[in-house]
């Protein structure tokens, strides 16, 4: 029961009683007609928050920010971020909130957040507004990562505001309530490495550390080891990306978190047929944030990071450059790790070789690209090859695929010399190989027909998106590639 008379929620305002340099108050435009669209029962929980208030009448007005929750200062916070490499001195929260800080249930920090609450004084020429389509296409790929086990911000509620928006047409609009370890942005430190008043640097890192990488506190130099933490994070974030097919599709510096989740689902996608090229976002001409360039992109942004730090790590520049430098250096090492992991438990390797490993993992990759296989459908039906024990067993594009017989045969000889039982080693890939991802075809479906108000389709895919691993009958429909004769997939950008 939810007739309590103490307050179901209360927030706290940290970050903007420690950095008010970064944080303009403000507060969300009204709402004509709130409607609650989708609601995330499971994250209210671990937030220690009651999903039947979620619902209420009560809950929507405080969520969606027409009531004020007991605590919360609400704040469009100030960033700025290189985009497609270009540099913005001034981007911040033009059409986003940050309500305030809770604890969660495992007593981690987490910041409730609103985007699609109106202009701010970041807007430009913006109306800070949202799409229906663009905030459920939000929350349903965050859910979905949040599936597959990668690190997301994820959105706890996404509120129909009864007013429509103007894009190319006019579209319902609303609003999404969004939950992270933390709205800190690399583009959040090039902001304040630029302010006068070099204490606000060092004030922000000091709450990054002490909110994410607390280990860094303790190093001989801090700064050093937070930028190393950060790029830890997000050489293991984008590993991840590369073994599910995500294409996070806009990979500015103030789309790329301190904490290592993934934030800002605009232009993303999965991939259907494997190949590194593959870009879906509209915007993006030269293919800069192409599926197989994010993890250069990553390092390319903690590079921005890093230099933001310098000043920090040793008041001697070429000291604090040279050291700096050795922490980049090591990105593409620490991402190779990573990725291999992941890669053996894709394919049911126990043991780990090294980069021998890795001569594997790509000869498989080529026999995808070459063979124009669905990734997804790819790896999934490996483990039916080893249960099987035969190469034809695998999925159709990827059993005729040129070179697959042969890699089977390395595979099956490298898998022999480790002695694991062929059942167990499936049923273990089978838990990183998902049977379900986010296809492109079926999203643009399901948001369509919420567009026009039938939530039926989005809520069946979020269901088969919670449990991506586990294969259920009558979901077949899920698994099928995009058919070929779609035209060519696209993405938008923050609409
Ligand atoms: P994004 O591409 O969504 O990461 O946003 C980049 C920048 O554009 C951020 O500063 C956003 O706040 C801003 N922005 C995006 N859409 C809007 C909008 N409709 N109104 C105002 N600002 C926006
Ligand atoms: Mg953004």
């Amino acid at each position: 029961m939810t007739t309590t008379s103490h307050p179901p929620l209360t927030l706290e305002h940290r970050f903007a009683d420690e950095l008010p340099e970064l944080v303009l108050p403000w507060q969300a435009a009204a709402m004509p007609a709130p409607a609650l669209l989708a609601a995330n029962g499971e994250l209210a929980e671990q937030l220690g928050l009651d999903a039947a208030w979620l619902g209420s009448e009560d809950g929507i007005a405080a969520l969606g920010g027409a009531r004020p929750i007991p605590g919360s200062q609400p704040v469009a916070m100030a960033y700025a971020g290189h985009q497609f490499g270009g540099y913005s001195p001034r981007l911040g929260d033009g059409r986003a909130l940050l309500l305030g800080e809770l604890t969660d249930r495992d007593g981690r920090r987490r910041d409730l957040h609103l985007k699609g609450s109106g202009r701010t004084p970041f807007s430009r020429g913006g109306d800070g507004k949202a799409a229906v389509g663009p905030m459920l296409r939000e929350y349903l790929i965050g859910e979905a990562m949040a599936g597959l086990d990668i690190p997301t911000t994820r959105a706890l509620a996404v509120i129909g505001t009864g007013e429509q928006v103007v894009r190319e047409v006019a579209l319902p609009g609303a609003v999404l309530v969004r939950v992270a370890a933390s709205h800190l942005r690399v583009g959040t430190f090039e902001y304040a490495a630029r302010l006068e008043d070099r204490g606000v640097l060092r004030r922000l890192a000091d709450h990054a550390i002490a909110r994410h990488h607390p280990d860094a506190a303790g190093a001989e130099r801090p700064h050093l080891a937070l930028l190393e933490a950060v790029a830890m994070a997000q050489a293991a974030l984008v590993a991840r990306w590369l073994h599910v097919g995500f294409i996070h599709g806009v990979m500015n510096t103030d789309n790329m978190t301190i904490s290592g989740e993934t934030i800002d689902y605009g232009p993303c996608a999965f991939l259907d047929r494997f190949d590194p090229a593959t870009v879906y976002s509209s915007i993006d001409h030269g293919g800069r944030y192409a599926f197989g360039n994010q993890p250069g992109i990553a390092q390319w942004n903690l590079t921005r990071f890093a230099e933001t730090l310098l000043g920090l790590i040793d008041p001697d520049t070429d000291t604090a450059v040279g050291l700096a430098t050795e922490v980049l250096n090591a990105f593409p090492d620490h991402f190779r790790t990573a990725w291999r992991a992941g890669m053996r438990a894709k394919t049911g390797l126990r043991d780990d070789r090294g980069e021998a490993d890795a001569e594997l993992f790509d000869a498989l990759l080529a026999v995808l690209h070459e063979g124009r296989v669905d990734h997804t459908n790819g790896f999934r039906s490996l483990s039916a090859v080893l249960r099987q024990g035969r190469a034809d067993a695998a999925d159709a594009q990827l059993a005729v695929a040129p070179g697959f017989d042969a890699w089977v045969q390395r595979w099956t000889d490298r898998l022999a010399a480790e002695g694991v039982h062929p059942q167990e080693r499936a049923a273990a890939m089978d838990r990183h190989n998902p049977r379900y991802i986010a296809r492109n075809h079926l999203v643009e479906e399901a948001l369509s027909a919420a567009t026009a108000g039938d939530l039926g389709p989005f809520e069946a895919m979020l269901a088969v998106l919670r449990r991506p691993f586990e294969e259920r009958p009558g979901l077949e429909r899920y698994t099928e590639p995009r058919p070929d004769e779609l035209p060519a997939y696209r993405t938008f950008c923050g609409t």
